[in-house]
Order: C-alpha cells, then structure tokens, then sequence
C-alpha cells in the first residue's frame, strides 16, 4: 500500500490513520499460517539464539550421544541460512526435516545439555540455557518450547482438523450433573478426581491420607469456588468413591463438549522431602524420566490382575497419540503455564512447574487437557496442606482464577 501523505486532506489522513491501525492490529491478532525462515543462529559457550524472519509454531529440543549432538526441531519453520559458534559447540547445521519442520544440529565438544529456554517477546528469537554435563548425565526427553500465543504460527489446517470417533462411549457410565449457569454457551470445565473406588492412588506415610479421597476433596472445592464465580459451568467425573478408567474420564469430557478437561493428583516419592505441585500437558515423548515414570504409574490404574480395563487398548492408544491435534496441545500448554502463573501465590510448585509426558487420561484429541499434581502426599507439610480445608482453598482459588482468565476472552465475546 502506497500513501502519499501531502496529497491527502486532513479527513482522508485520519481515515489512512484508521485504516492503518485496524491493519495493525490485524497483523496482531491473526497468526499467519505460512513458516518462519531461521535467518540466524548464535552459539556461545552457554547460550544458544536462534532468530527467524517470521512467526513460527514453536520448538523442541533433545541431546543425542556419540557423537555427543543437541538437535532442535522448529515447528512451522523453514531451514535459512547457516550459524555461527564458539566454545562447547563446535558446528551448526540445518536443513529440512519434513515439510512443516525444520531441524538444526549442534556436534559439541563434550556433552551438554539444554537447562531451560523461552521465545522472545515477539515471537521471533528462542533463546536456550545450554550446560555441559558428565557423559551419562544426557537426559532422554524433549522439551518443548512455545512463542506467546499472540506470536506463534497456527499449525497447517489438517493437522488439526482430524475429528476421529474413539469408539462408542461405554452407556453404563452415566452422564455427571452440570453445575453453574443454566447457559450452553458458557464454557464447561470438567474436573477429575484421580483414582477411586478400588484403586486407592498413592498413600501418605503421614496419617494415612489416601490420594483417592484427597483429589475427590479438592475437585468438589474447585467445583464449588467455580460455582460461585458463575462464568462458567463446571462438571465432575466422579462425585463419590467410585473407579473409572481412563478413558471413561476423558470420555466424559468429550461427551458433555467440555472445553477443558482437569485432572487432579497428589503425588508419591520416595524421598519424603520431595514437594510441591506440578501441571502435566500431553506429550509423545516425555520431558524428563521421571516424568515418564509418573505417567507409567498413573497409566497403571487401568490394569487390575494383568487385564487392561481401559477401552482402548494399546493399538488405539499408539494411533490416539499420534494424531493428537497440536492445537489442542498447544492450548493445553498455554493453560498450564496460566495455572502456574495463577495457582503460585496459593500454593509451592517444584522448579519446573509445567512437565509433559504421555498420560492416557490426557489423550482427548480434541479437548485442552492437563493434570494437576497438587503435591506429594509423602511430604508432611504437603499432606497437611492438601488434607485441611484452607489448603483446599487455596488450591481452587488458584485454580479458578486461572480457568477464569483462560476463558475471559470467551466470556467477553459473548
Ligand atoms: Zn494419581
């Protein structure tokens, strides 16, 4: 668009002023499908910047030994031009990976990992922390990365547009009441109680507290705290001592079209001063070991005397994951980073707050799912918070806020 300022009068001038601030914030809003080039890439001793010439989708990153490589995907990107590095690592190269991915290599001098990294502002550089570490210290996950939500690159349209049937919903599992405004244009949030009935989930050391009845206590206080806000209309999957399996607990969600499903926890370690709260969102690969070990444990709640009660079985699982839309992760991830955000004046989380791993009750494909692990029930002052009402409190205050904020642009919209 060409203006030529000393032609126009001073009406036409405002109206190109107009015009211009409507383009402006339409470059703002609307998230341009097409890649992000990667026009740089800086490596120093511990610092690792890479910069792209547009929006993209986002990034994840892995450690591969012998020869000791960091390898980092960038999701709706195109392979640019070269890099340049010093110190630990001692070459860069890129190239495509598949169409919507583009892949850079780091060979190092020694081992290394990535400690922790962010996008910019603007979407438009990441910026990762990189450490050497002893040679059998490379951990085996990814992790992943995402721009701000207003700068990041919507994924191509058939990624996220597979609707796919999971299998009839079980009849016997009753549909649960639906609390809140009497409003089907209001969001729905389903909360789960993890565990149930026969299935005790972990049990405290101290007083015997048991996880089933702990996450019950705690998704009725979310229920009620989000009741009484009245934006949005909340159901659970159990409201008593009852076993469900996985996928009834997901499915529930999917069959009320619920937009956020939450899944609550408390966890067990072995170390008794191990605390704090962690959210989980889905991921193929895990983010950490003992990330995966938890997901192994919670999966496990389906197998009863070596029969896996859940309905799918591992066929459909494997194929679930892997046409998990990214939209839904990605909206997944925004909301754990919000209940992190919204949740840690209330209570403590450990010092990575937002973990991913393959959890069966988050395999929804098209449902925003997390799960909250509240804390550990093997640590004392834990256990006391998660077991008195004030902590509950506290935990859907927290909670609530952060629903509320995720879904205030809907609620304004209205
Ligand atoms: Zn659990």
């Amino acid at each position: 668009m060409k203006i030529d300022w000393t032609k126009m009068g001073h009406r036409t001038h405002k109206q190109a002023m107009a015009l211009a601030t409507i383009l402006a914030s339409a470059l703002l809003t609307i998230n341009p499908a097409h890649a992000g080039s990667i026009s740089r890439i800086e490596a120093d001793g511990s610092q690792i910047t890479i910069s792209f010439d547009d929006l993209v989708e986002g990034a994840s990153t892995f450690s591969l030994a012998g020869p000791d490589r960091i390898a980092i995907d960038v999701q709706g990107g195109k392979a640019g031009r070269g890099g340049f590095a010093t110190g630990i690592v001692k070459a860069v190269r890129q190239g495509q990976y598949n169409p919507n991915t583009a892949r850079i290599v780091f060979d190092l001098d020694r081992p290394a990992v990535i400690t922790n990294g962010s996008f910019s502002d603007d979407g438009k550089s990441l910026n990762l922390r990189l450490r050497s570490v002893g040679q059998n210290q490379i951990a085996s996950g990814r992790q992943s990365f995402l721009p701000p939500l207003k700068f990041r690159a919507e994924p191509p349209k058939k990624s996220y547009s597979v609707k796919m049937s999971l299998g009839k919903p079980k009849d016997s599992v009753r549909l649960p009441k639906i609390y809140g405004p009497d409003d089907p244009s209001r969001p729905l949030v389903v909360i789960d109680a993890g565990h149930g009935g026969h299935d005790p989930g972990a049990i405290s050391p101290h007083g015997d507290a048991r996880e089933k009845n702990v996450t019950l206590a705690i998704a009725r206080a979310i229920r009620d705290r989000l009741v009484a806000g009245g934006r949005v209309r909340v159901a659970l999957t159990r409201d008593s001592d009852e076993f469900l399996v996985l996928e009834e607990r997901y499915g529930i969600a999917r069959r009320l079209d619920a937009d956020l499903f939450m899944s609550i926890h408390a966890d067990a370690a072995g170390n008794e001063s191990a605390s704090g709260a962690t959210v989980y969102t889905l991921s193929e690969v895990a983010s950490d070991r003992e990330a995966a070990k938890l997901a192994a444990r919670e999966n496990k709640a389906n197998i009863i005397n070596g029969i896996n009660l859940g309905e799918a079985g591992r066929d459909v699982s494997s194929i679930l994951i892997d046409l998990t839309q990214r939209e839904t992760m990605n909206v997944s991830a925004d909301f754990a980073k919000l209940l992190h955000r919204e949740s840690s004046r209330q209570m403590t989380f450990r010092k990575i707050p937002h973990r991913y791993a393959s959890f069966v009750v988050l395999k929804a494909p098209d449902t925003p799912s997390v799960l909250f692990e509240t804390g550990y029930l093997t640590n004392k002052d834990d256990v006391a918070f998660l077991n008195s009402s004030q902590g509950r409190t506290k935990v859907a205050a927290g909670v609530a806020s952060a629903i509320e904020s995720h879904f205030a642009r809907k609620l304004a919209m209205r």
